[in-house]
């Protein structure tokens, strides 16, 4: 090693002094690039359906950008796999967990949308096939690039490796697809704008299972910011009416039946009671002391949404009663 280096040194008319500070921002570098991601939570839902649960906190420098659930569905020859990771190294963490589960390559990408946590990572699954609704499809393709810059100031990592990847196999929205991929019935639900434009959730109708992406989280404050939240209650309405027995959220623990109540409960009375602030002629202000805040507070992410959810409501609430 000491002779190699000096050859180098040598050769490049270097100091040793630069040298050992070139060494020293190569090892930054490396540090900077491998972050310490929070062990997968690998829970087995049936012989061949596995959620991978992540942490909850919205992406930041401590987490280094891991903080999704994934989905795990073993089909004949290959896995199909809901939502990619936030980056090419989470997506990587997320494939050895895979290696955990079975020995048989991700074949099928399904993107439950466009936001940056649920697909950044797909370049980590080259030669995939990747589904998504059109208009998710439709933003990765505008503003792909514009999402990882944005993924690597949260979390202070250079994502040079991480080339935003364009699903190529396109759902419209407001349809419902019955398919079978690798042997396994499925249907991709494209439903209106909920959480997101472009929302889609994948339910399998033989294990009872639904990968809801972001319609539903659990344990934390959902983000209004981007959806339509009056249009989401209907669409948690009719999710409801499926025969769900497990459903992975887009954050958060597996939920049963009972949790997708509540959380139903929970949005609807957020969007009720700005309604009725809105209606008996008070102000935004006003929302925060009609809201049952214990109730949120005690979710994750309180300070980080709920400002921009009341705002968003109240926008959206304005709209509809315009
Ligand atoms: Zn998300």
């Amino acid at each position: 090693m000491q002779a190699v280096l000096s050859m180098i040194v040598n050769h490049a008319g270097m100091g040793m002094k630069r040298l050992g500070v070139l060494l020293a921002l190569l090892v930054l570098a490396a540090v900077a690039t491998a972050a310490p991601f929070a062990d997968v939570k690998v829970q087995k839902i049936n012989d061949r359906v596995y959620a991978l649960l992540g942490p909850t906190d919205s992406p930041n420098k401590q987490n280094g950008g891991y903080m999704n659930n994934n989905l795990v569905i073993i089909g004949n020859e290959g896995v199909v796999l809901v939502d990619a990771g936030s980056h090419k190294t989470v997506a990587e963490h997320i494939g050895q967990a895979i290696k955990t589960v079975t020995s048989k390559p991700v074949t099928h990408v399904v993107v439950t949308h466009h936001h940056a946590d649920h697909h950044l990572g797909l370049v980590a699954f080259p030669g995939v096939r990747v589904i998504s609704s059109d208009s998710c499809a439709k933003r990765i393709e505008e503003n792909g690039r514009g999402m990882v810059s944005w993924m690597s100031r949260r979390t202070g990592l250079n994502l040079g490796d991480t080339i935003p990847v364009v699903p190529q196999t396109r759902i419209p929205s407001k349809s419902r697809q019955a398919m079978e991929i690798e042997g396994v019935r499925l249907e991709l639900i494209a439903t209106e704008t909920a959480h997101s434009t472009g929302d889609m959730m994948v339910w399998l109708p033989e294990d009872g299972v639904l990968a809801s992406g972001d319609i539903l989280v659990h344990t934390i404050n959902p983000n209004f910011m981007d959806g339509n939240l009056k249009k989401w209650i209907g669409v948690v309405d009719d999710l409801l009416k499926l025969p769900l027995r497990v459903v992975m959220p887009g954050h958060g623990p597996l939920m049963q039946p009972r949790d997708v109540t509540e959380f139903r409960t929970l949005i609807g009375d957020f969007y009720r009671v700005v309604e009725e602030v809105y209606k008996s002629g008070g102000a935004e202000s006003d929302v925060r002391k009609r809201l049952d805040l214990t109730r949120w507070q005690s979710l994750g992410r309180y300070d980080d949404m709920m400002g921009g959810n009341i705002n968003k409501v109240w926008l959206q609430v304005e709209a509809d009663n315009f």
